[in-house]
């Protein structure tokens, strides 16, 4: 099923589901050896297919080749590196203590496949945001019906060759399409559904999910906030805030969306931003190799209406601004005195724009932040402890970097994901495993227990029993 097919193919998808529905059980059953096995040759062809997947990509918007091995490739290959180490261990039994007043049994949780899943997956990083679940979900013991995004056809493309070289579709499927495609599928009792994109999507989602009770993990999105504070480096700041916000051309969940430096920090740290743009971008980002584009002319129009909206309404270009509609161009745009009701500062950017906002004193901040849903992502660029914890212990956020953006997405030892607003559920690494998969808990009884000596007829004898176990146990 391709994107351009307007008609969705209901009866497809549904033997679709039905025969992976009937291979669940099976491929639940593979060894972490076959499992390991699938995964090295999903990494093999990811690297077979490298040079495919950067053209598909510059294609799609013109993605720099090393943007595209670092945060498509690598994500991917490292993911199924990570996975392939550990994945006997998180399929072993997992052994707990059993409590006293239970003796004569063991315990342990085993980790069972969830059973049919459903990937729907954005445009911004359309293979690592597709294939990152997958590895999960495969390492899992799933079968898999992927829907990626209808606004990246080329990485559909290759995405598509890749599992069909790897996959019968009654283990994993690739359905191509948009909203309608989502629609149908989101009907069907998946066992999981592993969505990435914005809020307003995730809970059309979750609320599909509800008919059937299907568990859910929402990748979502937000406003994540950014603070400089009076001790921070502000070059390394500018460096790596700079990288953060730009690279992908600002279209990251986890991107910096807005900024607050402090009064005595402002004029050193907007310096060594414009510095910084320079180095990275040159004089004119429009003909740098290295810069992107806006994925669409919609999103392009939305982006480009938030910085007209918020200029009307005071706010004040310091970096970039000029725009080309005819290639959706918009320059690495820094704004400053921004009105905190201004489209800049009340919608998500997803974009190459970013405002900049002075303040004095560090509550202004929480306060502005905690006014806010919960972001995916919160920055703390500071070397006072006092500050950082003071932030930490104030807000709530997915995650944090303290003096860095982006880059905690890529441990794979951490949970990645949102809190509410922002997302439900984690990913990546062992917590990507466990997001597919069901904890079942084993007791297993040996010898005659405690319990046994309680039952019925309950005696006065059993009575005393009883009140000692709930002192004592
Ligand atoms: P989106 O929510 O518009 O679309 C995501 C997916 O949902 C696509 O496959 C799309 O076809 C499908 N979809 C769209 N409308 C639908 C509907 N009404 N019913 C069912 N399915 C529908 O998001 P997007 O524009 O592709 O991506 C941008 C958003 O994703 C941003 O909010 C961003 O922050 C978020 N995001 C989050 C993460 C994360 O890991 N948390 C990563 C990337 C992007």
């Amino acid at each position: 099923m391709t994107a351009n097919n307007t008609q969705v193919n209901k009866e497809k998808i549904l033997s679709v589901f039905h025969a992976q529905k009937a291979n669940s059980l099976a491929i639940g059953k593979t060894t972490a050896r076959e499992r390991i096995r699938k995964l090295q040759k999903l990494h093999d062809l990811v690297m077979k297919y490298r040079p495919e997947i950067r053209e598909a990509m510059y294609k799609d918007y013109r993605k720099p080749a090393a943007e595209v091995d670092m945060t498509e490739i690598y994500v991917v290959t490292s993911e199924i590196k990570h996975a392939k180490a550990n994945l006997r261990k998180w399929m072993s039994p997992h052994y707990v203590p059993t409590p006293l007043a239970f003796t004569g049994a063991t315990s342990w949780v085993q980790y069972e496949p969830k059973g049919v899943c459903l990937i729907i997956s954005p445009w911004n990083y359309p293979m690592q945001l597709t294939f990152g679940p997958l590895v999960s979900a495969i390492a899992a013991g799933n079968t898999v019906i992927i829907k990626p995004s209808e606004f990246t056809p080329h990485a559909s493309v290759i995405m598509r060759k890749i599992l069909e070289e790897l996959f019968d579709e009654s283990e994993v499927a690739f359905f191509e399409g948009g909203v309608e495609l989502s629609t149908a599928l989101l009907q069907l009792p998946f066992d999981h559904i592993f969505f990435t994109g914005s809020p307003q999507v995730g809970k059309i989602v979750m609320k599909a999910a509800a008919n059937h009770l299907s568990s859910v993990t929402l990748e979502l999105g937000g406003k994540s906030p950014t603070i400089v504070d009076e001790t921070a480096n502000v070059k390394s700041a500018a460096t790596r805030i700079i990288w953060g916000k730009f690279s992908n051309n600002g279209q990251i969940c986890i991107a910096p969306d807005y900024l607050f430096v402090h009064e005595s920090k402002k004029d050193a740290f907007l310096d060594a931003v414009g510095q910084r743009l320079k180095s990275f971008y040159g004089d004119d980002p429009a003909t740098s190799e290295n810069y992107m584009r806006v994925i669409n002319a919609k999103q392009y129009k939305r982006i480009k209406s938030y910085l007209d909206n918020s200029v009307a309404a005071g706010a004040k270009i310091k970096f970039g601004g000029q725009v080309d509609e005819s290639d959706n161009y918009i320059a690495p745009t820094v704004v400053e005195n921004v009105p905190l009701d201004s489209d800049l500062m009340q919608e998500e950017i997803f974009g190459p724009v970013l405002p900049v906002i002075t303040y004095s004193d560090i509550q202004e901040v929480i306060d502005v932040i905690n006014a806010k849903e919960k972001p995916l992502a919160l920055y703390i660029y500071s070397h006072s402890q006092k500050n950082i914890d003071r932030i930490m212990k104030n807000t709530r956020a997915g995650g944090t970097c303290i003096n860095n953006s982006d880059v905690h997405f890529f441990n794979y030892h951490l949970p990645f994901g949102g809190s509410n607003n922002s997302g439900i559920g984690k990913s990546h690494g062992k917590f990507g495993f466990e997001a597919f998969s069901n904890a079942r808990a084993v007791y297993r009884q040996h010898i005659p227990g405690a319990l046994e000596l309680l039952l019925p007829p309950y005696t006065k004898l059993k009575m005393k029993l009883i009140d000692w176990t709930i002192k004592w146990f």
